[in-house]
């Protein structure tokens, strides 16, 4: 009769004590720890780096539960089969560095990597790329190239949940046109206002908009009594007439309309387009051309590579000199995409 490795028993006991304590993605993408953990790959990356520019959310839970973080990657590490793992943090956070340095002295298995300080430098598909050189395949998530991605909050909580401690509060970094911005460790479900007001002192002026997340990748929230997530990392308060603002309330209408009659095809969306960068075949600038042709209707083949898009706003926000939205288009196929099941 044979019996169970203890490796095997090892992985399913690490999957179910994560599933059931309802941990998801913590930085924003939401996808169960325990279903990311039921592959094998070769290495684990704790992505540490604070993608979005303004938040503070990893960067304040490395500084408080480092410890807590390599336990989390370690658990990881021993559930897919892993014998490295990377600490990927940005260059600029020397105190995390240092703290990391000392706390990973005794392991040769864990190693810190640094960044430089860029965006969508918390990408999965650039941040792998950064620390191993590996490129995900078209359409394919880190598993295909023997590496899982999590983020270090979602580690954080992997160490609770192997003590039997389910997701119950999480850290939120609340900014922006605020009397006192903070990042404060609050429990799942207190409304966005009950955080803008406990954790910042309330906003500076009385016509504000608010996003949740971080300003590139974040949504406008207009109703205020909504709870804080458990893929909650930011909230930003803004004036209602910011540039942000105007851009994220854009209708579709508008977009398609000033991207027909304004984009020159200069390219410059496509030349700092991530993914394009990282040899997937998406070409923002292409998208924008077949808009007259298209008018959004998907069943025009060349539009389903709005799919490999990230939506990491860089193309919108940044590259465009004539402040079309690229990713907004993108991200409006996608959607039509995902309904049709394509
Ligand atoms: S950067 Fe703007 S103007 Fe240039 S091709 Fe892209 S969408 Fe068109
Ligand atoms: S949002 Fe723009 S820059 Fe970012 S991945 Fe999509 S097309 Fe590329």
């Amino acid at each position: 009769m044979s019996m169970p490795t203890k490796k095997a028993g090892d992985k399913i006991e690490i999957c179910d004590l994560i599933r059931q304590a309802g941990i998801v993605g913590a930085g924003g993408a939401g996808f169960p720890a325990h279903v990311k953990l039921s592959g094998k790959a070769d290495v684990v990356i704790a992505n540490g780096v604070e993608c979005e520019p303004l938040l503070e959310t990893d960067r304040h839970l490395l500084l408080r539960e480092a410890d807590r973080v390599i336990i989390g990657l370690k658990a990881s590490m021993k559930a897919v089969g892993a014998e490295s793992g990377v600490i990927a943090v940005k260059r600029k956070h020397s105190d995390i560095i240092r703290l990391l340095e000392g706390l990973l002295q005794n392991t040769d298995k864990i190693k810190i990597f640094e960044l430089d300080n860029f965006y969508p430098a918390g990408d999965e598909h650039v941040l792998l790329y950064e620390t191993t050189g590996r490129v995900v395949p078209m359409g394919g998530i880190p598993l295909n190239v023997g590496a899982v991605v999590s983020n270090v909050h979602t580690l954080a909580l992997i160490a609770d949940s192997l003590e039997g401690k389910s997701f119950t509060h999480r850290y939120v970094t609340v900014t922006g046109e605020v009397n006192r911005p903070a990042v404060a460790k609050v429990p799942i479900g207190i409304s966005i206002r009950d955080a803008i007001e406990g954790i910042a002192g309330g906003a500076c002026s009385d016509r504000f908009s608010v996003i949740v997340g971080g300003p590139a990748m974040g949504k406008l929230e207009n109703d205020l009594d909504k709870p804080v997530v458990k893929t909650t990392g930011g909230i930003i308060v803004l004036p209602g007439n910011h540039k942000l603002v105007e851009m994220k309330t854009q209708s579709l209408e508008t977009a398609f309309k000033r991207a027909r009659s304004v984009c020159c095809q200069c390219n410059f969306c496509t030349e700092m387009c991530p993914r394009f960068l990282l040899g997937h075949k998406l070409q923002p600038h292409k998208m924008m051309r077949l808009l007259p042709v298209t008018d959004g209707n998907i069943d025009h083949g060349s539009v389903y590579s709005a799919a490999l898009c990230s939506e990491c706003g860089l193309c919108g926000y940044y590259s465009c000199t004539m402040g079309l939205s690229p990713n907004l288009v993108n991200g409006f196929l996608k959607d039509v995409m995902g309904r049709n099941k394509i």
